[in-house]
């Protein structure tokens, strides 16, 4: 069975994980894929829910093994990717996929599932409210938002490549739409 996927993307701190979380409560038939990746494991994140957190060497032989569907160096070392067998493992509950990505892994996808995808850009409302909740967060050295903030400069300029464009700058109008963006999909 081939479920359909549906594709989050936006630069680091646009409020995509909030967004997505949210639609995994209203959509049961929903799956959250899990990626794997090498960049150390955050106080507040689990194994296997967040993330599969592995070695970079680890996450290497598993790229030569071609066990990817997309992968990506999104900073120095901190490779990110979606394994096969995830999306193997949630289609065959018979459920739907949703994704949480970086821009251009979004791309990629999108690509690969043709009309079976939905991708959606989170907009955040400017570059210095995506440094104040990079900050507010408290999860990354000024070095990692640095990087986090230039990497979203270019993001940004791929947003019209996407199916559809969410602006977060009020969450609660945010979540409604993308749930309406969700529902109307998955019909
Ligand atoms: P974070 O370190 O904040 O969890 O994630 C950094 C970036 O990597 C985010 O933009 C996140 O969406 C992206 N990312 C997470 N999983 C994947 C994945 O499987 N593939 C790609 N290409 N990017 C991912």
């Amino acid at each position: 069975m081939k479920g359909k996927v549906i594709i989050f993307s936006a630069p680091s701190g646009a409020g995509k994980t909030t967004i997505v979380h949210h639609l995994l409560k209203v959509f049961p038939q929903l799956e959250f894929s899990v990626s794997a990746c090498s960049r150390p494991k955050r106080k507040d994140e689990t194994n296997g829910v967040d993330y599969y957190f592995m070695s970079v060497e680890e996450f290497k032989k598993k790229i030569a093994n071609n066990e990817f569907a997309e992968y990506e160096e999104v900073y120095k070392d901190n490779f990110y990717g979606t394994l096969k067998s995830e999306i193997e493992r949630i289609w065959k509950k018979g459920k739907h996929i949703i994704f949480d990505m970086d821009v251009m892994g979004g791309l990629n996808l999108r690509l690969q599932f043709g009309d079976n995808a939905l991708a959606i850009f989170v907009m955040p409302p400017s570059i210095q409210h995506l440094e104040m909740r990079l900050k507010s967060r408290e999860t990354e050295t000024p070095e990692s938002i640095a990087r986090r903030i230039g990497k979203a400069e270019q993001e940004l300029k791929k947003a019209n490549l996407f199916d559809k464009i969410i602006l977060n700058d009020n969450l609660e109008t945010a979540l409604k739409e993308a749930e309406a963006l969700v529902s109307e999909f998955l019909k």
